[in-house]
């Protein structure tokens, strides 16, 4: 068995962890439902790594619905929190406000098994187990899900703000702080015109050496 964040090593929830919710109060009656809200310390490395993410401990406010149906327990709910990370184009640390919406099935352990004796094929039978999510005691963890929610808020290229101008690319300096920053593009110019005269005159000799084959011919009469 995969072991997944929030449960302990004897392989149950660890009901310690802010990420893992109780739905006994909820009851079994289907379209029983259920508001919650909890702020919880953000789970480590949740994020994009080495991108952007909410830093460990940060606070993380939950807002959930909890709703009994048939199979189980239907999670929808929010998380908001402050993501860390730099501008890919300044290099500038930046902070960005992060809204994840989230929806998951959580199934009753025995709504698997009669699901189980009905899947003939147990190669499908292994495929659906890894992306379904189970309660476990009657509770939840809700961590995997909100890290895929939160990976999926989160912008793969943040920048500090729309109009950032980066970094020039010649010598690195930040453009949005020197805005009348530039290079003498003239320069280059006449660095470049330099190197075509040279490469002229390197021709010029060429042709002159191409007098050669005009000896050969007298040398055969
Ligand atoms: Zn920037
Ligand atoms: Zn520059």
């Amino acid at each position: 068995m995969i072991s997944k964040a929030g449960k302990a090593l004897n392989g149950h929830l660890d009901h310690r962890s802010p990420l893992v919710f109780d739905t006994r109060e909820l009851g079994r009656r289907p379209g029983a439902m259920k508001r919650l809200t909890r702020t919880a310390e953000a789970p480590k490395d949740l994020g994009i790594d080495g991108v952007i993410g909410v830093p460990e401990n940060a606070p993380l406010a939950l807002d959930l619905r909890l709703e009994s149906v048939m199979e189980g327990v239907l999670v929808t709910g929010t998380a908001r929190a402050t993501a860390e990370g730099e501008c890919v184009r300044c290099l500038e640390p930046l902070t960005l406000e992060v809204e994840a919406d989230f929806q998951e099935m959580f199934s009753y352990p025995d709504a698997d098994d009669r699901n189980r004796s009905r899947t003939a094929d147990p190669v499908d039978d292994a495929e659906d187990d890894e992306d379904r999510f189970f309660l476990e005691d009657d509770s939840f963890d809700l961590e995997p899900v909100l890290r895929d929610a939160v990976v999926l808020a989160l912008p793969l290229q943040p920048v500090c703000k729309e109009t950032c101008a980066g970094l020039c690319s010649e010598c690195g300096i930040r453009l949005d702080e020197n805005p009348d920053h530039h290079h003498d593009v003239a320069d280059i110019r006449w660095a470049a015109l330099q190197g075509l005269a040279e490469t002229v005159q390197d021709g010029e000799k060429d042709n002159m050496g191409g007098a050669e084959p005009g000896v050969d011919e007298k040398q055969e009469k």
